[in-house]
């Protein structure tokens, strides 16, 4: 729930969202925003469901607020929520990456998480290694065709 989360500057990339409590593996921790959009409204903030349905969270969703990491802990989960990838412990940062969460193939990113498999290029799934799809594969967001 959103009130077991705290939101805080991270060193070098901007706001995060912090643990404030324990989490086990594939428990639900938060609804990521509920507002759905077009691709003409998407912003660098939403997550796609379709070809031209988006996740579009408002500044007092948690969501709008998730940093990208190429060693996530969490996961999108349908049909808004975030859950935990891993077990998670209080004072942790909640993270996604990006690339289960979008699939345009010409975006991409930079990438500065510093974990050890950094990609240090974050781009749409249907671009990621297939080793890494395939790992991906039952958390992305959209549907692929
Ligand atoms: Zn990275």
């Amino acid at each position: 729930m959103k009130k077991d989360f705290l939101v805080k500057e991270t060193p070098g990339c901007g706001k995060g969202v912090f643990s404030t409590k324990s989490f086990r593996k594939n428990q639900q921790l938060f609804s990521f925003g509920t507002k759905i959009v077009s691709w003409k409204k998407a912003n660098h903030r939403s997550v796609q469901l379709g070809k031209n349905r988006w996740l579009n969270p408002s500044r007092y969703d948690l969501g709008y607020y998730v940093n990208h990491s190429c060693n996530p802990n969490a996961r999108f989960e349908k049909p808004h929520f975030i859950a935990a990838l891993r077990p998670i412990k209080p004072g942790q940062e909640i993270t996604l990456d990006y690339a289960t969460l979008v699939n345009i193939p010409k975006w991409d990113m930079p990438c500065f998480c510093g974990q050890n498999n950094c990609r240090k290029i974050i781009k749409s799934y249907s671009k990621l290694p297939k080793n890494i799809q395939k790992k991906y594969k039952d958390i992305i967001s959209f549907i692929l065709k």
